[in-house]
C-alpha cells in the first residue's frame, strides 16, 4: 500500500519542475521533501494532490490512478487528499466551525454528522472554544491547528502539507512539529510535507526525498540523510557542514583509510579504490578540541559566532574551511581533532556532478543543528 508516482514529468517553457521524478512512498509514515527554491518540490505536491497536471508520468494511491500520462486525469476533489498551505488560505468570513466543516459541506454530509466531526477536530487540534472566532481573531498557531483540522476533517488518508509551519515562531514551530508528527502517526496517516527547515525534516519525517533541479536525488532516513549523506546539495541541506576533498590511499579492516589534508583518516565508508577522490563530510560535532599532545589540523580562527551554549568557529586549515563548536572563546589558531567515526565519505563527482546548490536565498538553510 503506497503512493507510487513514476516518471512524473512537468516543463513551464525551458524548465523542468519535474524531470523523470519516480518515488514510492509508503502508506503511514511521514514522507519529508527537502531542496534548494526552485527544484519542484511544489510542483510535485500540485501534481499529487491534483491541482497541476503532469506532462507525462503516473501518480497511483494504492489501486487508484490519480493520473496517467495524457491520458488519465483524476480531478482534485476525487483524489480524497488533505492540503495544508503555507499561508494557511482560510477563509476569512467563515468562523473556525464554518471553516472545519466546509469541505464537508461539499460533500453533502447531513448536518448531525458535521456537527459531530467539527467537535472531534476541535478536540484533536486542541482547538476549544474557538468555535466561533473568525480567522483574523486567532493566533499563528490557531490558524495554523485550524487549517489542520480543514484538511483532517474529511478523513482523508494522505495529508500534503507545503511549508506549512514556515510562518510560525521559532517555539511554536517546534511544538507543532512534534504534535503533528505524533497525530499523522497515531491516525496512520501517510503525510507529505515539504520544508526548508533542516530541523523539521529531521523531527518529523520517517523518510527524506532530496530534490535537485527537478530530481529526486536521493531518499533516505534522517540519520542516513545527515550523517552518510550522498553529495553536497544534500549534505548542505541537512544542516552546516565542511565538505573537504580527500584521496583514498588504502583500506583499514572494513574502513577506507583517507589522505585529508597530509593526515591519514580511517573512515567507515562503502570500498573504494586507492587514488578515488572523494568529499569528506564534516559536521561541526565532529570536531573536538583537546588538550592532548596527538596530531591535529592546525586551524587559523576567522569568524566567530556566540550562539548561547556554545561558540560556533569558522576557520581555514589547508586552504579549506571548517567550522566547529567551542565551549569557550577560540584562540587564533586551535589545534581541531576529527572523530573519525562520524566522518563519512562519497566519491567526488557522482550525484555531486549535478550542481553544488546555488540559489542565495537559500543560505539561511545552513543552521546549527
Ligand atoms: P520549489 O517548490 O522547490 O521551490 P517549484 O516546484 O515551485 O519549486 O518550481 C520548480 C520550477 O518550476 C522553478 O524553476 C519554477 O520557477 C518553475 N515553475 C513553477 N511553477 C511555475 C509556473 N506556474 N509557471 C512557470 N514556471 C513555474
Ligand atoms: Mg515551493
Amino acid at each position: 500500500m503506497s503512493l507510487t508516482i513514476s516518471g512524473a514529468t512537468k516543463r513551464y517553457g525551458d524548465v523542468y519542475a519535474l524531470n523523470n521524478v519516480s518515488l514510492t512512498l509508503e502508506e503511514g509514515q511521514v514522507h519529508a521533501i527537502v531542496g534548494p527554491s526552485g527544484s519542484g518540490k511544489t510542483s510535485l505536491l500540485q501534481a499529487i494532490c491534483g491541482l497541476e497536471r503532469l506532462d507525462d508520468g503516473v501518480i497511483r494511491w494504492h489501486n487508484v490512478e490519480f493520473q496517467r500520462g495524457q491520458s488519465h486525469y483524476l480531478p482534485p476533489e476525487r483524489r480524497e487528499i488533505g492540503m495544508v498551505f503555507q499561508d494557511f488560505a482560510l477563509f476569512p468570513h467563515l468562523t473556525v466551525g464554518q471553516n472545519i466543516a466546509f469541505g464537508l459541506g461539499v460533500r453533502k454530509w447531513p448536518a448531525s454528522r458535521v456537527k459531530q466531526r467539527v467537535e472531534e477536530l476541535l478536540t484533536l487540534l486542541h482547538l476549544e472554544g474557538l468555535h466561533d472566532r473568525f480567522p483574523h481573531e486567532l493566533s499563528g498557531g490557531q490558524k495554523q491547528r485550524t487549517a489542520v483540522a480543514r484538511a483532517l476533517a474529511p478523513d482523508p488518508r494522505l495529508v500534503l502539507l507545503d511549508e506549512s509551519l514556515s510562518s510560525l515562531d521559532a517555539a511554536l514551530r517546534r511544538t507543532l512539529q512534534h504534535e503533528l508528527r505524533d497525530l499523522f502517526k497515531s491516525l496512520n496517516l501517510t503525510a507529505i510535507l515539504v520544508t526548508h527547515d533542516p530541523t523539521e525534516a529531521l523531527v518529523m519525517a520517517d523518510n527524506i526525498a532530496v530534490m535537485n533541479q527537478g530530481h529526486v536525488i536521493s531518499v533516505d532516513s534522517p540519520q542516513t540523510l545527515y550523517e552518510r549523506p550522498q553529495s553536497a546539495i544534500a549534505a548542505e541541506l541537512m544542516g552546516m557542514v565542511s565538505l573537504w576533498p580527500g584521496v583514498v590511499v588504502g583500506t583499514h579492516r572494513d574502513q577506507v583509510v583517507v589522505d585529508l589534508g597530509g593526515h591519514h583518516m580511517a573512515i567507515r565508508c562503502p570500498a573504494m579504490a586507492p587514488g578515488t577522490p572523494v568529499t569528506t563530510v564534516i559536521r561541526p560535532s565532529s570536531c573536538y578540541v583537546s588538550a592532548s599532545q596527538e596530531p591535529g589540523f592546525e586551524v587559523t580562527v576567522e569568524q566567530v559566532r556566540y550562539l548561547g551554549d556554545y561558540f560556533l568557529v569558522t576557520g581555514r586549515a589547508g586552504g579549506e574551511t571548517l567550522y566547529f563548536y567551542l565551549n569557550r572563546p577560540p584562540k587564533d589558531i586551535e589545534t581541531v581533532h576529527f572523530d573519525a567515526e562520524r566522518l563519512w565519505c562519497y566519491p567526488t563527482g557522482g550525484a555531486e556532478s549535478q550542481g553544488r546548490r546555488a540559489p542565495e536565498g537559500e543560505q539561511s538553510l545552513i543552521v546549527a543543528p
